[in-house]
């Protein structure tokens, strides 16, 4: 390559032929990607190469970085106190943004979090925000870092001007099998969390058949990718790797898991989802360096469910959702999924779950498709429950009969029920700069 007069197509090849890309060469690309001066094809080929060669931790830094500065980066420093955010890679039923946000908020952490949509078989908080009348996730950035100095909390959207480059990778990446690369995963998920702003990040990397890697060492893997980018940065990041062969909690679909998340912070939620919900939290107060709380405590005092109800308020929701429940959409038709044989559950296959309410409106394929906010799947039984013959396994919220019966033969044939079962282990490895710890003996 001749230095000064980089072109799109030595870069590709140099990647295609395994060499690693020099700073300028990735800049290049990113900067390509973002003003349109490469083409689609070129990109599409670079992100094949890199799906296939790979890269190393100092090029997925490069290219994070690069990524990172595409676009507005937010300054947080306004806000008191250190920063700490918390992100996870994406799963089924996955609501605990809705628990852990207000927990540490309650708690005295600022919480400046920038959230997504559903996309594929993943669920976004947006969209889960959304189904709370009236709940306005589009707000400016001046707006969300006045609401966090004012209530300690805010829940938005990326504005259209962070992070371009990976709009522009991320919908090529999905139209041409390359989402599975861990320099893309982790290059994707660090460069949105470092031009977020926040001094220290907390991840949940999901491992399992719900997940976007299923298994723990491919997960493992990106967690220390997403970690040693972090501390590169200059970012305290800790990842937990976190199951996602069944789903989190009960409720998978957008209104429903809005309820079970207020549940949750009433203090009565699913274990699983609380576990969790108290791990991420810990470690968020422990980055922050605030003085410890006892998150439990402000589970059980009412405090976290209030600083929701403050949250929603604030971005023009309905607060009485928190009292109510029934002020959320519901859907019309509820039908359950039986249990074939009697023995107990061994295994309850996430993305088949996740894809029988998404065949019902609950997700999208396409960024700008509509959703149907009240449709989901309530899960009865979990891994290890003993279960009857003829007994729920699950419930359906469909729209319509016809729906409600095709998804309940579906969510039935997504359990596995054996003679004897034992739940699944869910926190299995926490992942620091300083190393892995395993948590599931
Ligand atoms: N989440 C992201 O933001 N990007 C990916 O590539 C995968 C999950």
């Amino acid at each position: 390559m001749i230095k000064g007069h980089l072109t799109a197509i030595d870069v590709i090849r140099d990647k295609r032929d395994g060499l690693v890309l020099s700073d300028e060469a990735i800049g290049f690309f990113v900067r390509g990607a973002t003003d349109g001066s490469i083409p689609d094809y070129q990109l599409a080929a670079w992100l094949m190469a890199v799906r296939l060669k790979g890269m190393t931790d100092a090029e997925t830094r490069t290219l994070t970085l690069a990524m990172a500065g595409s676009g507005r980066q937010l300054d947080l420093s306004s806000i008191p106190g250190r920063k700490v955010d918390k992100h996870s890679t994406g799963g089924v039923g996955d609501k605990a943004t809705l628990v852990v946000a207000p927990l540490v908020a309650a708690a005295g952490i600022p919480v400046a979090k920038l959230s997504g949509r559903a996309l594929g078989h993943s669920g976004g908080t947006l969209d889960k925000l959304e189904s709370i009348p009236g709940f306005n996730v589009d707000l400016a950035i001046d707006q969300f870092i006045d609401q966090v100095r004012r209530i300690g909390i805010a829940v938005a959207g990326q504005t259209s001007d962070m992070v371009p480059a990976d709009k522009v990778f991320y919908a090529l990446r999905d139209a041409t099998a390359t989402v599975d690369s861990i320099p893309l995963i982790a290059s994707s998920v660090m460069s949105k969390k470092l031009a977020a702003g926040a001094d220290a990040i907390v991840l949940d990397v999901k491992c399992g058949r719900g997940a976007f890697v299923a298994t723990l060492d491919e997960a493992e893997a990106l967690a220390r990718a997403l970690v040693t980018i972090g501390a590169s940065a200059g970012r305290e990041t800790v990842a937990y790797v976190t199951d996602m062969e069944q789903p989190l909690g009960r409720a998978v679909g957008n209104a429903l898991e809005v309820r079970e998340a207020i549940e949750t912070l009433a203090g009565h939620g699913p274990s699983d989802l609380e576990t969790l919900s108290l791990a991420l939290g810990n470690e968020m107060l422990r980055m922050a360096a605030a003085e410890t709380r006892d998150l439990q405590r402000v589970l059980s005092d009412g405090s976290a469910l209030r600083k929701f109800a403050q949250l929603v308020e604030a971005q023009s929701g309905d607060p009485r959702v928190v009292d109510d429940l029934s002020r959320l959409p519901t859907a019309p038709v509820q039908r359950p999924a039986v249990a074939g044989e009697s023995g107990q559950v061994a295994a309850i296959d996430a993305l088949e779950i996740a894809l029988a309410a998404k065949s019902m409106g609950a997700g999208r394929d396409r960024k700008d498709a509509a959703i149907d906010l009240a449709v989901g799947i309530v899960l009865q039984k979990k891994v290890g429950d003993a279960v009857q013959q003829g007994e729920p396994l699950a419930t359906v919220h469909a729209r319509t009969e016809q729906a409600a019966q095709q998804v309940a033969a579906r969510v039935a044939g997504a359990f596995r029920v054996t003679a004897s079962a034992r739940p699944r282990p869910l926190l299995l490895r926490r992942i620091s700069a300083t190393g892995t710890e395993r948590l599931d003996t």
